[in-house]
């Protein structure tokens, strides 16, 4: 079956293709020779991945899931959350994310949060969503060279390396996004 996974970003294509079986021919964007901005307007996790998922079913007729995750912080009331890309403006930067997040939570005692991907799935005229969380905590400076986004920040529960010094294989098992495409392909495998 084809599936678009709209997205052009191929870190994460290249996490969710080791996790899909061969049954599955996923494309991204480019493949279907999609260069339109997507603009993310909606206000939740969950109403930008339908919005996205929405966009490619209606105007180019593929079966296709998006996904949209935030890093939500317990004591910045689950910020950034969905403004988790561009939390230190315009243009987005990761470097410049870590580096206000950091500041922000200089003088926070608690240090817990948790990465939360929504991913949404038009298939045949059907839509189902799936979840999924990693929880964690912010450490106090960058830590390994992996990965991308916050990685270097974020160290998930019960292991003592951040996400940057954990192989994609390590981090897909126990990641938000690993989770919730785990939730896809077993719904995928079944349907
Ligand atoms: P997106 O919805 O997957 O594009 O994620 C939005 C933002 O959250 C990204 O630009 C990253 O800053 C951050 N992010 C998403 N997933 C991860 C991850 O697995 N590790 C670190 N940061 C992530």
């Amino acid at each position: 079956m084809k599936l678009v996974f709209a997205t052009n970003n191929l870190n994460k294509l290249k996490e969710v293709q080791e996790m899909l079986p061969d049954t599955i021919e996923l494309l991204s964007l480019k493949d279907i020779n999609c260069f339109d901005e997507i603009d993310e307007t909606e206000t939740s996790l969950e109403g930008n991945a339908k919005l996205k998922a929405d966009y490619i079913t209606t105007n180019f007729g593929f079966n296709c899931f998006a996904d949209d995750t935030g890093l939500e912080v317990e004591s910045l009331e689950g910020k950034p959350g969905v403004y988790s890309a561009r939390f230190a403006g315009e243009p987005a930067n990761s470097g410049k994310n870590m580096q206000k997040l950091l500041l922000d939570l200089e003088h926070k005692r608690n240090r817990k949060a948790q990465f939360r991907t929504a991913i949404s799935l038009n298939i045949n005229d059907e839509k189902f969503l799936f979840q999924g969380v990693c929880k964690g905590e912010i450490l106090m400076k960058k830590k390994g060279e992996k990965g991308f986004g916050y990685d270097p920040i974020f160290k998930p529960q019960g292991f003592n390396q951040s996400f940057a010094e954990m192989t994609s294989e390590e981090k897909n098992t126990i990641s938000h996004r690993g989770i919730a495409v785990q939730k896809l392909v077993a719904f995928l495998n079944n349907y």
